[in-house]
């Protein structure tokens, strides 16, 4: 057993910990997702399995941001593989929000 509290969003692939998404949300899925102050949405969208730590600092000329599609997103730590799936219900409700969700576990090759 693991007594990490780190967990990464399944989405954005941002690393935090438990607290901070039930806190303050995921710095780049809030608007899509509620994570905020709602432990089960914490625990069914954000994942405490994943791999590879990225450090995104400059957001405008990192090769990693582009690596993993994560132009744009807020400066933080990212994981490279995030294990598990979104449920059913909440891929239909980002792809509603014209998200296409893409799966983090490597299981979608480009
Ligand atoms: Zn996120």
């Amino acid at each position: 057993m693991s007594s990490r509290t780190e967990r990464a969003c399944m989405v954005c692939g941002i690393i935090q910990p438990f607290r901070d998404f039930v806190g303050h949300g995921c710095p780049n899925c809030e608007s899509l997702l509620p994570f905020k102050g709602d432990d089960s949405v914490v625990m069914d969208c954000t994942s405490p399995s994943f791999e590879g730590f990225v450090a995104l600092c400059d957001q405008e000329s990192s090769w990693v941001a582009k690596w993993l599609r994560i132009d744009g997103f807020q400066t933080g730590m990212y994981a490279v593989k995030v294990n598990g799936r979104l449920p059913e219900d909440v891929v239909r409700a980002l792809t509603d929000k014209g998200i296409v969700y893409r799966p983090r576990d490597g299981s979608v090759q480009d």
